[in-house]
């Protein structure tokens, strides 16, 4: 079960599915209505064992759930996902049964086959985990196919969408530090390689076998970075159009292209990519969030990706720990400079566990108890020690971005941006919300029938994003 919105297919609850049924469990997927709707669903069904799969902003959700649940039904639960993983202090106190850390597949079976007793990775609450004892991470080969028919035979809406997720692999060997990567790499570090790809043949046989099943007209790649193995990224360009033959589009990173991955991904179907740049200041872009990333790099990147003609959308942060307006206009400028197709900024959320939280703790910016209130989503306004006035700004500056780079004017013409600047939250939201929507469907390349354009906006919208 989980609480946010299904926009996006979700790899993790596919992966449990898959080898849950090759155990031969029964398997329900169910996305949280309400708690009435939900006790409807638990009298027809009565599950024995509740799965709660979340960030860090949705554990609360859960932990309230279980306790209005366990009034009346009885089964157990456990709580796993990349929230539970680091912060575990307000699943302690509630009625939530154990907490699954790290990756899931070959505990959940264990725990499951042993009657519900604890292992390195599934532990009681209140109990400490043993970084040199967790379970090998696993080879993605030896695991069945994710298992979409869990949520695809409840939801139409993404069973129907023309576009689908896919992950070639799992895990990122880079540390910056606003990712949960490095407190993954440290944590998991002798569970083997962090770092996994899908063999080219497996990843291809499982796309070949959704697409002979579902609508399926466009892929995105979801991992961090699609492209940091160029052997198996040669492979995958040679052997992916010959069989499945569909545009795609990828995460990269800028220190990683050249001409000749940008060739390749282009011929291969690549019709668009995502990346980061993150600051524009390189004091903060590298001594901050350690990108490692020249200026240089930046640019010659955005320009190999423009002369080749793959369309693509950075990734930005506002409202870094310590961050002045000015250089937040910085990273405006710089977007501006290398013409992305869309850029994005997101205000920084000092989730728990990450080393930009501990320096913003560490160096005034944030008190420990605040990390309690952290916000839902990018969008909210800064819970860092900025004043008011500037938290106004880093919240219309995020949600004017996307709009600003497109259209440099409205920034360059400085009272057009100071009367931009000036308008309401909920105004600059709906200007965030159409540029988003408008230009990541074309971004896309993807027809998509108006019926299935619509419900996508509901549910965009009603995601709370
Ligand atoms: S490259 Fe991306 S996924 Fe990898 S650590 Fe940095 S932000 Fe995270």
């Amino acid at each position: 079960m989980d609480f946010s919105e299904n926009i996006y297919d979700k790899h993790p609850v596919y992966s449990l599915s898959s080898v849950l049924k090759r155990d031969q469990h029964e398997v329900k997927y169910l996305s949280f209505k309400s708690n009435e709707a939900s006790k409807k669903y638990f009298e027809i069904f009565k599950p024995e064992l509740v799965l709660y799969s979340c960030f860090s902003s949705e554990v609360f959700m859960a932990v309230r759930f279980d306790r209005e649940l366990k009034k009346e039904f009885q089964f157990h639960s456990i709580i796993g996902g990349p929230g539970p993983t680091f912060d575990r202090k307000e699943i302690n106190s509630s009625t939530i049964d154990a907490i699954g850390v790290g990756e899931g597949e070959i505990a959940l079976i264990e725990y499951i086959n042993s009657g519900f007793l604890p292992n390195p990775n599934i532990i009681l609450k209140n109990s400490h985990t043993d970084k040199s004892k967790y379970y090998p991470l696993a080879k993605l080969d030896d695991l069945p196919f994710p298992d979409r028919s869990v949520m695809y035979d409840e939801d139409i809406f993404l069973r129907e969408m023309p576009s689908k997720q896919f992950m070639a692999g799992r895990g990122c060997p880079y540390h910056c530090t606003y990712c949960h990567n490095h407190i993954i790499m440290d944590e998991f570090k002798e569970a083997g390689p962090i770092f996994r790809y899908k063999s080219v043949d497996y990843l291809i046989r499982e796309i070949a076998d959704v697409k002979a099943r579902y609508p399926l007209q466009n892929i995105v790649f979801q991992d961090d970075v699609f492209i940091l193995d160029k052997k198996w990224l040669r492979e995958f360009c040679d052997k992916f159009p010959q069989i499945i033959n569909l545009p795609f589009t990828c995460n990269i990173r800028a220190n990683l292209i050249n001409d000749e991955i940008v060739q390749l991904l282009k011929e291969s179907g690549c019709v668009g990519v995502s990346w980061s740049i993150e600051s524009g200041n390189d004091y903060l872009r590298n001594k901050i969030l350690f990108r490692n990333m020249s200026r240089r790099v930046i640019t010659t990147a955005a320009e190999m990706l423009n002369r080749h003609g793959i369309r693509h959308r950075t990734g930005n942060i506002v409202g870094i720990p310590g961050e002045t307006f000015e250089q937040m206009l910085e990273t405006l400028e710089l977007n501006i400079e290398i013409k992305p197709y869309l850029a994005m900024a997101y205000t920084f959320v000092p989730f728990p566990g990450l080393a930009l939280t501990e320096y913003a703790i560490k160096n005034g910016h944030l008190k420990p108890e605040e990390i309690e209130f952290i916000p839902r989503t990018f969008f909210k306004r800064s819970v860092l020690k900025f004043d008011e006035a500037l938290k106004d700004k880093i919240s219309k500056l995020s949600l004017l971005f996307p709009l600003l780079v497109k259209f440099p004017a409205l920034y360059r013409i400085k009272p057009i941006f100071s009367t931009l600047m000036t308008l309401p939250l909920p105004v600059l939201k709906w200007v965030y919300h159409w540029t988003n929507i408008f230009y990541t469907s074309r971004m896309f390349k993807v027809k998509i029938a108006n019926e299935q354009k619509f419900r996508g906006l509901i549910r965009y919208l009603q995601s709370g994003m």
